[in-house]
């Protein structure tokens, strides 16, 4: 059974956490853990329905093809698949790993296509890498690690793919970068009348700018060339403050030239919560030398994981959990590769509880307004039906490129996984919660995230992303079949669109 037409039950659970681990015990550095559950009344899974990790996202569709090939060959399967979707009058949307969480990379009685593909040229003169469309990060880490090299920027997590990456335009966490998409030099894209079009800041500029975080919605990418830095050996160092001075210390450390990857924690312990903050930044070690392979999780990250369970209902769990990231990590951990550091899997854990799902959220918060947005979740959260197991920062420069863009500004990111009820009573509670954290954001100059659970109204979208209507027409202008389109493009853009 595939992961898109499995039901996915709190038994099955996405963690990440290399990073962490070498970080401090918890799962994923960035790389959220995640259980996801079926809702009770979804269709059963069959051969034409298709799922998202969440679980939460049955979709009907009436084809699904993967493209395993790369070059001329995929184009060819993908023109074939568009001309037929094209005289059938269906939707048409490409995916990688579907781990986006509202239905953004399926098309409901449409056709969906998977694209698994694995290969990636290294260009050392130009300090870029090609890779095709569907290849998956643990894939490029590979072959970059072994000629020396590293991705300038990737998210968390290397199960996901590359365009992906680029049509959400992800973040991670090595600093001072803006999103994916700031390291992006080109990219070639199948558009709605079959035409292969490159793109870059200089070439179909417009074109560029509405791909990058665009969701599918203007083509489909073919291969991409990416900035690429050198491998490097790093040194960790840990150190706690008050909440409310994160934001602070954390624009210090992501403008120090010398750090190079960084990302903070709150402790989420109902007694205390989100009292105290963790920052870790990353420097080069002094030693020189040749570098070790890329690795994932170790021992330690593994084994945190259970802890990291246990924190369900449990407030003594997490203060454990806080206390052993705080000040038993920064003993145990040494140095890692940047390779080693971003080489973080979704793992699959059971955790034994169908009765339970984890959802994400993600908040984009202007630095200077952080510890407005710290006094904001201790009003909403604990309040909430919610039990929030974790919450990474990180640090996200300016975006002056996407349409659809988070980071109008510095923005302090945060991730925020919980562990929902599966019942309908938490279901409306997480709704409601998710609504008030979004407009306690929006009144701090902030925004959030749009790969996940599609809570947030369409009036908040449009305030969130003001630039919505001229995505939508400059979609309309480039597709005006409306043949890419996705339960997204239905929810916050189709109204756009028809005027
Ligand atoms: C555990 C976990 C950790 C995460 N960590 C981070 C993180 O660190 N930073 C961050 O910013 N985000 C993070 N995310 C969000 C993640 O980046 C997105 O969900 C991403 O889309 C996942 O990649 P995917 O291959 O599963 O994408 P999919 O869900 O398959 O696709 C995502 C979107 O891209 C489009 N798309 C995919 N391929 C193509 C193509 N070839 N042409 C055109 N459109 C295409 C799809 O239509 C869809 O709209 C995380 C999510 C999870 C579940």
């Amino acid at each position: 059974m595939s992961k898109g037409t499995r039901a996915l039950t709190r038994r099955t659970l996405l963690v990440g956490g290399g990073a962490v681990l070498g970080a401090g015990l918890v799962v994923g550095l960035g790389a959220e853990p995640a259980v996801f559950g079926r809702p009770p009344d979804a269709p059963p899974p069959g051969p034409d329905i298709l799922n998202d990790a969440s679980g939460l996202s049955p979709v009907k569709v009436a084809r699904h093809v993967t493209v395993s090939d790369s070059g001329d060959a995929a184009l060819a399967a993908l023109r074939r698949e568009l001309g037929d979707a094209k005289s059938a009058g269906r939707p048409f949307i490409a995916s990688a790993a579907r781990h986006s969480m509202g239905a953004q990379s399926l098309a409901h009685e449409g056709t969906a296509v998977t694209l698994h593909q694995n290969a990636a040229e290294i260009d050392t003169a130009n300090e870029l890498y090609r890779v095709p469309a569907g290849a998956r990060w643990i894939e490029v880490i590979r072959r970059l690690d072994a000629a020396g090299w590293s991705p300038t920027v990737m998210q968390s997590n290397n199960d996901f793919g590359v365009a992906s990456t680029f049509c959400v335009n992800a973040h991670g966490w090595p600093v001072a970068h803006g999103p994916f998409g700031s390291t992006v030099r080109s990219l070639r894209l199948l558009t709605a009348s079959g035409e292969v079009v490159e793109c870059s800041r200089e070439r179909e500029a417009d074109l560029f700018r509405a791909t990058m975080g665009g969701y599918g919605l203007t083509g489909v990418i073919l291969d991409l060339d990416v900035a690429m830095t050198r491998n490097m050996l790093l040194q960790p160092r840990f150190e706690t403050m008050p909440a409310a001075e994160f934001g602070t210390r954390f624009i210090e450390a992501a403008k120090d030239p010398v750090v190079r990857m960084a990302y903070g924690r709150l402790d989420v312990t109902l007694s205390s919560f989100f009292e105290e903050a963790l920052l870790v930044s990353y420097r080069p070690a002094s030693e020189e030398g040749t570098l070790p392979e890329a690795v994932g999780s170790g021992f330690l990250s593994r084994a945190s994981r259970y802890v990291f369970r246990e924190q369900v209902g449990s407030d003594a769990v997490k203060s454990l959990r806080w206390g052993i990231e705080t000040r038993v990590a920064p003993k145990l951990y040494g140095g890692a590769t940047r390779n080693s550091l971003l080489n973080e899997p979704v793992a699959t854990l059971d955790d034994g509880d169908p009765s339970r799902t984890d959802i994400l959220h993600e908040y984009f918060v202007p630095p200077e307004r952080f510890a407005d947005f710290v006094a904001a979740c201790r009003e909403v959260i604990p309040s909430s039906y919610q039990d929030l197991l974790n919450i990474t920062l990180r640090f996200v420069a300016d975006d002056p490129d996407s349409l659809l863009r988070y980071a109008t500004g510095p923005r302090i990111a945060a991730v925020m996984l919980f562990s929902q009820e599966m019942s309908l009573r938490a279901e409306q509670d997480m709704d409601r919660m998710t609504r008030e954290l979004i407009e306690r954001v929006l009144a701090l100059g902030g925004t959030y995230y749009l790969p996940y659970r599609p809570h947030a109204t369409p009036d908040q979208f449009r305030r969130a992303y003001p630039d919505h209507a001229r995505f939508a027409a400059f979609k309309r202008s480039v597709d005006p079949a409306l043949t890419f389109r996705s339960p997204f493009w239905d929810r916050y853009l189709a109204e756009d669109a028809a005027t």
